[in-house]
């Protein structure tokens, strides 16, 4: 299948105090319709930059993007016109963040706010958009729909909230939803039932879902592939099951070592030892080699191409993949 979504060597930078952010160094990747891309990594790895450049919110500071593609549906969205750029993003591919809070706007109830879209961009009237909010509040699983509709955003808990963000962003009925830690704020059961919620949504709408995570914890049951971010670059790509039963990046590796299991109960975590690197100030060769136990002389020199073949449709940023795969 053609990609819905494809980015290709995609650069940003911020120019910060310090210097030049490198936030997003060469990052490649690509969602198939109805697929489920989990981008992981930790915070820094410049995977929310990706997602801000996709959407084209990068503000604060400001950000550029320098190089690459974002390809939707084979149209480089860096090379049409604003009008065009516009267009798809405000139908095609919607996003949701952590804070549903600050993605809400506190003054308007949540009726409103979702009828407005309906009314704005598809000419409803406004008792047809009223019909279709509470339509929209039910399919995310607000409990009485109707009666919440004129509730502002503070009324609801943080699970709900985050239900009423889903929904205002699948109002438009996107192809591409890009959630952002869209559970890292909420407990452990409402992250639960938010994930499950958005894997529902995405089979039932056949969407392209691009989850953005840091915790691997969440990633296993939802995601068909999953690209690993570090210091801006993707360093390996595969199929989730791929990724767990056979992690072929040293990165990938030590991420899987630090989640906490149950037959360990008791024993210290592997933790991966030091920091990402400040972004104004990126190790020459390989990005990850003063964290890597894998590391010899060519990775202090050397970047690894963007992607060796580790089987078909996999790939791996690292000279020695081989030897991490036990091969
Ligand atoms: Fe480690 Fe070298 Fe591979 Fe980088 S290229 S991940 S430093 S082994
Ligand atoms: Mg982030």
């Amino acid at each position: 299948r053609a990609p819905l979504l494809e980015v290709t060597d995609l650069h940003v930078e911020f120019r910060t105090q310090y210097g030049v952010a490198k936030a997003v160094n060469g990052a490649n990747f690509w969602l198939s319709p109805g697929e489920t891309l989990a981008i992981l990594g930790e915070s820094g790895c410049g995977k929310s930059v990706t997602a801000q450049a996709i959407m084209g919110i990068l503000e604060s500071p400001p950000g550029f993007i320098t190089k690459g593609e974002i390809r939707y549906r084979g149209v480089d969205l860096l090379a049409v016109s604003e009008e065009q750029r516009r267009k798809v993003r405000a139908n095609r591919i919607a996003m949701i963040f952590q804070d549903a809070l600050s993605a809400l706007n506190p003054v308007y109830n949540v009726g409103f706010q979702l009828s407005e879209l309906f009314r704005m961009h598809r000419g409803m009237s406004r008792a047809d958009s009223k019909k279709r909010a509470i339509e929209l509040l039910d399919q995310v699983k607000i409990p009485a729909a109707k009666s919440r509709i004129n509730d502002y955003p503070h009324q609801f808990s943080g699970g709900m909230r985050q239900r009423v963000m889903i929904a205002m962003a699948l109002a438009l009925d996107p192809e591409v939803l890009i959630a952002d830690e869209p559970t890292t704020a909420l407990d452990v059961t409402v992250q639960a039932q938010i994930m499950g919620l958005l894997a529902e949504l995405q089979q039932e709408r056949n969407m392209g879902l691009i989850l953005i995570t840091h915790d691997m914890g969440v990633v296993a049951d939802v995601a068909d592939r999953i690209s690993v971010m570090y210091a801006g670059k993707v360093v390996e790509e595969a199929a989730v099951y791929d990724i767990y039963s056979r992690p072929a990046h040293p990165y990938t590796r030590a991420l899987l070592e630090s989640i906490p299991r149950l037959d360990m109960k008791g024993q210290e975590l592997n933790v991966i030892r030091g920091l990402p690197p400040a972004l104004t100030d990126i190790p020459k060769g390989c990005a990850f080699n003063p964290r890597c136990r894998y590391a010899k002389d060519p990775c202090r020199q050397d970047p690894p191409p963007p992607a060796y073949a580790v089987a078909p449709h996999r790939t791996a940023r690292c000279h020695f993949f081989r030897e991490v795969l036990g091969e």
